[in-house]
């Protein structure tokens, strides 16, 4: 049961921290960051480095910080960034790829977060023609979260690859909810990170640490990542009271992923049955669960509002949709809550 009697299904950011998350705190080694001898700290960004297959990887107070420190750092001043039109860096990052970065975005339409090879051939941009920002790189989300939780497979990530190395682009990945997408295609992480030049996943997340995320690269990229991080202020000191949470994560977090994917597949089916309701489609791929509110009469923040007074957490998500995320802290008995809050309160016994 979710924490102190309310089923949360807003995100999977709520998770709170795992018994062991609490004993690594306790004795976890610490030193100062910002002075460079943080020994937890730097174990978890060798761990995260070596599970990704990257050189280097630094530890972040947020993905905004991540996604934005990577954008900041790659060459996209005045240039054009290729992006999935609902992806999270675009809708709900502050508009920091305009504002803080300088970027140009050019966002393109995708079949649930997966933008078709033609759209992006045709939204490249040569340099060379001074009346046009050309393209810097293509920034990717797997899963996507606005699309519910999409995977992007691997045979596509290997397409989009190709074609940057050909064009001479970067490749940055939002994974936010990579070890998600890694469990659902049943593929290594490597497999994901192998196909670009950076990548942000948190750890806040379906990992359920309390606080960060990490970014991931070249030792070159990294270090100018690092000094990007402090320009931010996202510098922090003791931080190995998050890191040490953060190696929990890493080492005990990511196979457990498939109890929430499997548990967020068996609430979209009975999601589907509920007449008022619509979910597609209703094949779940991972751990977000969205579907829209038919009902006469209803909209989505009533629906929530009803079903918070039944003690169920849920998030609009845009016109007329709910989103709904299964994590650690979702059991059995908080999917049949949530079903039944449903069923109740649309009037079907
Ligand atoms: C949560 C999320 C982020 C980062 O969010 P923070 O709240 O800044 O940690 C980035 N991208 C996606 C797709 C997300 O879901």
């Amino acid at each position: 049961m979710s924490y102190q009697g309310w089923s949360d299904f807003r995100s999977d950011t709520v998770t709170r921290p795992t018994p062991e998350m609490y004993e690594a705190i306790r004795t976890a080694e610490l030193g100062d960051d910002v002075l460079g001898d943080e020994p937890t700290v730097q174990k978890l960004e060798r761990t995260a480095a070596e599970m990704t297959g990257k050189e280097a990887a630094l530890f972040v107070p947020s993905g905004t910080m991540g996604n934005t420190i990577a954008l900041f750092v790659h060459p996209t001043r005045a240039r054009e960034v290729l992006l999935e039109e609902k992806c999270h860096i675009l809708q709900f990052e502050a508009g920091n790829i305009g504002t803080l970065i300088g970027a140009v975005p050019h966002p393109l339409p995708s079949r649930r977060g997966l933008i078709d090879m033609k759209e992006l051939q045709a939204g490249y941009k040569a340099p060379g023609n001074m009346h046009v920002a050309p393209t810097a790189g293509i920034c990717l989300e797997n899963t996507h979260n606005y699309h519910g939780g999409a995977v992007l497979p691997i045979s596509y990530l290997r397409e989009v690859h190709s074609f940057a190395r050909e064009k001479g682009l970067f490749m940055h990945l939002d994974g936010a909810r990579m070890f998600n997408a890694a469990v659902s295609l049943g593929v290594d992480v490597t497999e994901i990170t192998a196909c670009f030049d950076t990548v942000m996943f948190c750890l806040s997340k379906g990992l359920a640490s309390p606080v960060g995320s990490m970014l991931v690269g070249s030792k070159e990229f990294i270090a100018m990542a690092r000094f990007a991080r402090k320009q931010f202020g996202g510098a922090l000191r003791q931080s190995g009271i998050l890191a040490a949470c953060g190696l929990v994560s890493l080492q005990t977090m990511t196979r457990k992923l498939t109890d929430d994917h499997r548990r967020a597949q068996t609430f979209a089916q009975a999601i589907a049955k509920i007449p008022g309701l619509d979910i597609s489609p209703v094949e779940v791929e991972s751990n977000i669960v969205i579907f829209t509110v038919r009902k006469e009469g209803w909209s989505n923040d009533r629906l929530c509002g009803e079903m918070k007074k039944e003690k169920v957490l849920a998030l609009t998500f845009g016109p007329g949709r709910v989103r709904m995320i299964v994590h650690k802290d979702i059991d059995d008995a908080d999917i049949n809550r949530a079903v039944e809050s449903l069923r109740t309160i649309l009037g079907h016994f």
